[in-house]
């Protein structure tokens, strides 16, 4: 059986990051919603609610935080949710761990 498998190019959903205004592919993203009860990360990218991006880095969890994060999500992020997010962002490295500059051409899309 030859099952030749083609490699179709198929579409990445794009995000920018709020932070450093990178456009990449949303999985490389951490998704903050604003939710009813506030500002509140969502690793699962299910949440309802309006959406905004930040790389997993804390470079970008800080220019985000000083504003632009509340303005994608059009509020005002509450102390106590400041808080978390602070927290959260502790945890991170400095600098997203991303191939940087990796050219469009090879997308290889691992499926997990
Ligand atoms: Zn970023």
């Amino acid at each position: 059986m030859a099952a030749k498998s083609k490699s179709k190019p198929k579409h990445i959903p794009q995000r920018t990051c709020v932070g450093c205004r990178q456009v990449l592919p949303k999985r490389n993203l951490i998704r903050v919603v604003r939710t009813e009860e506030g500002v509140r990360i969502d690793p699962t990218g299910k949440l309802a609610g309006r959406g905004a991006y930040l790389h997993d880095a804390k470079r970008c969890w800080e220019q985000g935080l000083k504003g632009s994060l509340a303005n994608a999500l059009r509020t005002s992020i509450s102390e106590q949710d400041l808080v978390a997010l602070t927290a959260y962002m502790d945890g991170l490295p400095e600098e997203a761990p991303e191939e940087e500059g990796a050219p469009q051409a090879r997308t290889k899309i691992k499926e997990e």
